[in-house]
């Protein structure tokens, strides 16, 4: 039976931590890190997000404002209000959530950032930095998968990983990032033939597709660590994740649940991106 990688318990310990030194900075600086939170339209997932966000902020001292804008705003019009964040003072970080409505293009929303802001990690500076080995800023996912796996205490030199999903978000700078601590990555994705015989030879498997229960024992190396990003609504309500938990669990070493694995761990490592952008104006 393998260890349960408890994201709750490491999720709540980082924010902890986050509030700590929130303190010591304020007294320090005067600064008072600023999250600003971008919402346009209605859509009630991301209404759920933006309300978690702006209480972790509460929670650990920061600064947080929303910006709540109607389905129909223009793409002018955020870029106008990105521009005025970017140079206002007291934001050290600016999210926008996503997704936009469609006549809002995303890439170019993104791209206005200003990288030292860009608290998602996702302006293609940031993007480039992790791939050259030296981003401002680490996606709120991946940065929070990597956590956890450094909580095992496994070392991931000379490991193989896999990573199922090659998403801008999570497949890819996951990745990228298990690379960077000299871990052999193979990314799998749809077209991929014949996926359990490359997962099964994965230490480190990474399941990010978006599909209920899909990696099931079969597709698992005995003891490995298994992280699954998936959040899957079931026709009964409940979420499950990519990895079919219960046989997957006899057989790997390290396991995360779902809920309760990487899920916190987003918002918690949203919350390090932001003291760390304050820092930067240091
Ligand atoms: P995307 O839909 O953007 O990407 C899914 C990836 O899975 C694609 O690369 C796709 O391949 C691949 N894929 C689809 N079907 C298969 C298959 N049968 N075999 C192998 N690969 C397949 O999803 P995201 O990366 O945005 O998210 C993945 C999951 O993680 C979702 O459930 C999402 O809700 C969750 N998530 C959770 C977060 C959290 O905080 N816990 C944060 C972000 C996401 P191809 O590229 O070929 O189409």
């Amino acid at each position: 039976m393998s260890v349960i990688i408890d994201g709750n318990k490491i999720a709540q310990d980082i924010r902890r931590s986050v509030r700590e030194e929130t303190l010591v900075f304020k007294e320090k600086t005067g600064i008072v890190p600023g999250l600003a939170v971008v919402l346009v339209g209605e859509d009630p997932a991301s209404q759920v997000y933006v309300g978690r966000k702006a209480k972790a902020c509460a929670e650990v001292g920061f600064l947080s404002r929303e910006y709540k804008l109607p389905a129909d705003t223009s793409e002018e019009e955020l870029l106008r209000l990105i521009n005025d964040l970017n140079h206002d003072q007291f934001i050290h970080g600016i999210l926008v959530q996503l997704p936009l409505p469609r006549q809002i293009a995303t890439d170019k929303i993104i791209a206005a950032i200003d990288p030292h802001k860009d608290v998602d990690g996702f302006n293609p500076y940031n993007v480039g930095g992790l791939v050259t080995g030296s981003p401002l800023f680490v996606p709120c996912t991946p940065r929070g998968i990597m956590e956890l796996i450094a909580r095992t205490g496994i070392t991931l030199s000379g490991k193989d990983a896999v990573v199922v999903g090659r998403s801008n978000i999570v497949g890819k700078p996951i990745a990228l990032l298990l690379l960077a601590q000299n871990a052999t990555v193979t990314i799998c994705h749809s077209k991929t033939k014949d996926l359990p015989a490359v997962t099964s030879r994965a230490d480190v498997l990474i399941a990010a597709v978006g599909k209920a229960r899909m990696i099931t024992a079969d597709m698992v190396k005995e003891g490995a660590v298994v992280i699954d990003v998936g959040v899957n609504r079931l026709d009964n309500g409940k979420l499950a994740g990519d990895v079919a938990f219960d046989e997957v669990a006899a057989k790997a070493g390290y396991i995360t649940p779902v809920p309760g694995g990487v899920g916190p761990m987003t918002i918690a490592m949203l919350m390090k991106n932001t003291l760390d952008a304050a820092k930067m104006t240091r």
